[in-house]
């Protein structure tokens, strides 16, 4: 007698078939970088999820060294696109245009909040567009003065609280 597979065991086979097609999908998007947020939101479903899926085929291949690749991969697509953004927007102090620009926080950092490099390196969209509210882009030159300013105003603070 030929073994017949029941229609449980075919829903079970496709089903298995398809999982495997997502995990696939899945490692190829960690791989450009994405992180576990973006595929969730992506494949609509959540992150917890995805990493699930991820690891029913490929445990133990995201490690270390991938998760390096993927955070010096998020590292300069965003800060390609920060970079970008600046120039769009032009210095806050001589409009200009074209070079490096840097994004400057108007207001002292408080303790424990994460720099807009370090958010680079996370790949958090959310965060960085958040951060980005308090920044404005300066261009390389006016950066460099505007510290210099900024060194003086606490120089001048400590003068005047101690010896004038
Ligand atoms: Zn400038």
């Amino acid at each position: 007698m030929e073994a017949k597979l029941t229609k449980e065991e075919v829903l079970a086979k496709e089903v298995e078939a398809l999982r495997k097609k997502r995990s696939k999908r899945i490692r190829k998007l960690r791989l450009k970088g994405w992180t576990w947020q973006q595929i969730g939101d992506k494949l609509k479903i959540s992150r917890q999820r995805a990493c699930e899926i991820f690891n029913r085929y490929y445990k133990g291949e995201d490690d270390k060294q991938d998760r390096l690749t993927i955070r010096a991969k998020n590292y300069r697509r965003l800060s390609d696109k920060l970079q970008e953004l600046a120039r769009k927007k032009g210095c806050m102090i001589c409009d200009n245009h074209k070079g490096n620009f840097v994004w400057h926080h108007r207001n002292l950092r408080k303790k424990g909040e994460p720099t807009l490099s370090s958010l680079l390196y996370s790949g958090d969209i959310k965060k960085i567009k958040k951060e980005l509210k308090k920044c404005d882009p300066f261009c390389w030159n006016h950066h460099i003065k505007l510290h210099q300013i900024l060194i003086n105003e606490k120089l001048m603070t400590y003068l005047r609280e101690h010896y004038l």
